[in-house]
């Protein structure tokens, strides 16, 4: 499936690539409702309908991915919602073994997320996967989300990398659609970020259901 020769830096998404996506799809879909609701004296309904299409039109930028522009906007603490249920955070099936089998070869890894730091931080300290990488790269503190075609330069600026000779898996396909718009040489779409939603059709990309189909020849 992937030429493992022609790749020297593996770049890799963390929301619904390395993370099971039904966290944030029930935090964002479920919990912040109940929570605005409450303190609205409103619905549960009533609050999803006024949320879900104010989450919908800020998609694709960069304070979609950013929890203090939500805790304004909503007078939620949203970081401290994200704490009260890290119990759901998970590490999505074959992850781990991927990882160590990247790191066991020579290859650069970097996570390139467009999560806000203080997700982030929940994130990586319920699952251990921070040792696992060479760098960490937000993309908030490079200006720009992953969607948007300022942020590869400004990526390659600061990593250096050969761009032929990445890897780059993400689950949001206007990302990668960004990435190979940029000329990343090899792309994977996940076709099933969220283990409690039936698997994604994907086109245009090639797509996984789990990790182990890229270990093959690494
Ligand atoms: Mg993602």
């Amino acid at each position: 499936m992937i030429d493992w020769n022609k790749i020297d830096t593996v770049m890799l998404d963390m929301d619904g690539t390395l993370l099971d996506l039904n966290f944030d799809n029930h935090f964002w879909k479920e919990f912040v409702p109940q929570k605005y609701a409450q303190q609205q004296g409103l619905s549960v309904a009533a609050a999803k309908q006024e949320l879900i299409p104010r989450f919908k039109s800020m998609e694709g930028q960069l304070e979609w991915y950013c929890l203090d522009y939500w805790s304004d906007a909503l007078q939620l603490d949203i970081a401290g919602l994200k704490a009260e249920i890290s119990g759901l955070i998970a590490v999505l099936p074959h992850v781990t073994e991927f990882l160590e089998k990247v790191r066991a070869s020579s290859k650069k890894l970097l996570l390139v997320t467009n999560a806000h730091r203080d997700g982030l931080d929940i994130k990586l300290a319920k699952t251990c996967l921070q040792p696992f990488f060479d760098g960490i790269i937000c993309s908030h503190d490079l200006g720009a989300a992953k969607e948007q075609p300022d942020f590869w330069p400004r990526l390659q600026q600061q990593q250096r990398f050969d761009k032929q000779a990445v890897l780059f898996v993400d689950d949001n396909l206007a990302v990668l659609a960004a990435a190979k718009q940029f000329g990343i040489g090899h792309l994977v779409a996940v076709a099933k970020p969220d283990t409690q939603q039936p698997r994604r059709e994907v086109s245009g990309f090639l797509a996984i259901d789990d990790f182990r189909e890229l270990m093959v020849g690494l």
